[in-house]
């Protein structure tokens, strides 16, 4: 039986960067692993805060980092530049969410530690509003037959799909 798609993180990311690459993510068209942004991503996220838990992974949620702070759990996610804060902060909203759906509690920050920034991310009833609005627009894109056109962007000079978008 064929899975039913499951909107995520990674996507909503994506979304706010460009929706031609949410198509290409979730069609499973997997960029290059060997990519130098996807490698200096994976080295800041092994070497950065080592005394945290990190990845938890809950199906569609998966977390960078895990902390309890004065009794509180802080979910957190890293990131290697403040670039894409508002993608950024929406995949944060987003993980929010879905843990609050499971009936935890938690505060959400940005670590950006090669700029020795920590972000404070609020889940509030508009950024709920919003992240409905953006899955349903997720699936739109994901349901069509072929990507969106690529456009050139900022972005797609570090793109790890650039080759297969402009070769
Ligand atoms: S190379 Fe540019 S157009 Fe292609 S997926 Fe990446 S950001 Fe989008």
């Amino acid at each position: 039986m064929e899975q039913e798609f499951q909107v995520n993180g990674t996507l909503i990311w994506y979304f706010y960067i460009c929706k031609r690459q949410v198509w290409l993510m979730s069609h499973a068209l997997t960029p290059d692993q060997d990519d130098e942004n996807i490698q200096q991503g994976r080295t800041i996220h092994e070497y950065s805060y080592p005394r945290d838990k990190k990845e938890l992974n809950l199906g569609n949620v998966k977390i960078d980092l895990v902390r309890s702070e004065r009794g509180q759990l802080v979910i957190g996610e890293i990131k290697k530049s403040s670039r894409f804060l508002t993608s950024a902060t929406r995949q944060l909203q987003y993980y929010l969410w879905q843990v609050e759906k499971m009936g935890v509690q938690a505060r959400g920050e940005l670590f950006i530690p090669e700029e020795r920034q920590r972000l404070e991310v609020v889940l509030d009833e508009e950024a709920k509003k919003e992240l409905l609005k953006v899955e349903e627009e997720i699936r739109d894109i994901v349901g069509q037959h072929l990507p969106p056109p690529a456009k050139k962007i900022k972005w797609c000079r570090p793109c790890a799909y650039a080759e297969f978008c402009w070769a």
